[in-house]
């Protein structure tokens, strides 16, 4: 399997962080709902709400990334900040 250079990197995209992943259980793309499993086809899966998109699909989706949002290490700082106290 020859993977290009794109397939490692983070596509950000309205806050999500899409990495390329392989699908090994029926997931459906957020973006047009079809099958991203059963082509042999690899698509994206964003790292923080684990939103699954195909490749063509990842930069036509509307929707914010709820997971990241304000960005999730200004909340482990905070969190840090309790501990402290
Ligand atoms: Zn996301
Ligand atoms: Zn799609």
């Amino acid at each position: 399997m020859i993977f290009s250079f794109d397939d490692f990197r983070v596509h950000d995209v309205k806050g999500h962080r899409f990495l390329a992943k392989f699908f090994r259980q029926p997931t459906f793309c957020a973006f047009c709902k079809e099958f991203l499993w059963g082509f042999g086809k690899q698509g994206y899966q964003c790292q923080s709400c684990q939103t699954a998109v195909h490749k063509k699909c990842h930069d036509k989706l509307l929707g914010k990334c709820p997971g990241s949002g304000r960005n999730s290490e200004s909340t482990i700082v905070s969190f840090k900040n309790l501990i402290h106290i």
